[in-house]
């Protein structure tokens, strides 16, 4: 099989239907798609995992022929969702070039590790998605896994697709974009694309998500696309048209990883050396407020009194979310920022305590 090459284009643009569903919308999508020649790769999901039985759980190997005779008429490589080995035996059969472990298939060490054996050699490309919940070191494992199978990290990919959460966000998965960025410093190799349709559920939101990641410097994207999507047996809400993924894929501007000219690189050493001066001030002032902590647990202490006080806790959080807004940062931030104070506080204070 000639190989595909992940790396051979920034950004790399994967679209293609949710799932394939018939012939007909599988062949007339792709053909659609790669006339706007803005798609380097085609996508379909065959076997669906579902979060509830009774949805649309795929066609199975039936829809295979249909891909192949996708590439055949459009020359462009395959990538198909894979989660036993089996898959990824018939995958191959039919000249798929890359496959992909889902959300669902990422948080199973098992399923991962029989899909490394099963493609281990075979030429194919991987593509792992983070898994559903927001844990990092499964999305690691997953790429370690194949790693000790021997593949190259050039031949492997990390899709962020989202994160399920408790509640409903604005988005279908929250996207949680710290945990992708920590997932590229840690594999700087491995190329980042970022799946906007499941991560937003609704076409009408996708362009801000993949403007975000192409202004985060990732690889490429990968968006669901259906000729008819009111009528898609899948995740109908975020599949575009071919003509409203080429509209999409038009409108995205890609930024550089730097520039050459002199105002750019005067202008980011100036800014640069004042965030890094504010950042030392910054924790200069963080020590001292925990020396302050660590008296307080010293008063505490003597008079026997426990370290935890919630209600002087709860107005502090009052006092800063309330009073701080004007500063234009927002209240997410401001509640993190002091949970993590917090913690840290309560571990010094716990020291002074004990000793
Ligand atoms: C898909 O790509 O169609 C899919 C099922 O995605 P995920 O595994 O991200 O839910
Ligand atoms: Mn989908």
């Amino acid at each position: 099989m000639k190989s595909f090459d992940l790396h051979a284009k920034r950004p790399l643009l994967i679209a293609g239907p949710c799932s394939a569903e018939t012939e007909q919308q599988t062949v007339e999508t792709m053909v659609a798609l790669a006339k706007t020649g803005l798609v380097d790769v085609l996508r379909a999901g065959i076997w669906k995992p579902r979060t509830n039985p009774g949805s649309f759980e795929g066609i199975g190997v039936k829809g295979l022929p249909w891909l192949a005779r996708a590439k055949e008429l459009t020359g462009l490589p395959l990538a198909v969702e894979v989660a036993t080995a089996k898959h990824v035996e018939q995958a191959l059969d039919f000249g798929v070039d890359i496959l992909w472990v889902g959300a669902r298939t990422t948080v199973n060490p098992f399923s991962v590790q029989e899909i490394a054996n099963a493609a281990k050699g075979s030429g194919a490309k991987i593509l792992v998605k983070n898994p559903v919940s927001p844990d990092i070191d499964l999305w690691a494992g997953a790429i370690n896994r194949f790693v000790k199978m021997g593949f190259d990290e050039r031949d492997l990919g990390l899709i962020h697709r989202g994160f399920s959460s408790f509640g409903r966000g604005e988005y279908r998965n929250a996207p949680m974009w710290h945990l992708a960025i920590e997932m590229r410093s840690r594999f700087p190799q491995i190329a980042i694309i970022c799946d906007p349709s499941h991560i937003t559920g609704k076409r009408e939101l996708l362009y801000e998500v993949a403007q975000k990641a192409a202004d985060l410097y990732y690889d490429g994207l990968m968006v669901e696309s259906h000729i008819d999507p009111s009528c898609a047996l899948s995740d109908a809400a975020q599949q575009l048209t071919p003509a409203d993924y080429q509209t999409l894929a038009q409108r995205i501007l890609w930024r550089r990883k730097s520039a050459d000219n002199p105002e750019y690189i005067n202008a980011l050493e100036r800014l640069r050396g004042q965030i890094d001066e504010i950042d030392s001030e910054l924790f200069a002032l963080m020590g001292r407020r925990m020396k302050i902590a660590e008296h307080i647990g010293e008063v505490k202490r003597d008079n026997n009194v426990a370290i935890l006080q919630s209600d002087r806790w709860n107005s502090i959080v009052d006092k800063v979310v309330s009073g701080y807004s004007g500063l234009g940062l927002s209240d997410e931030f401001l509640r993190r920022v002091l949970d993590a104070i917090h913690t840290e506080s309560i571990n010094h204070q716990n020291r002074v305590m004990n000793k």
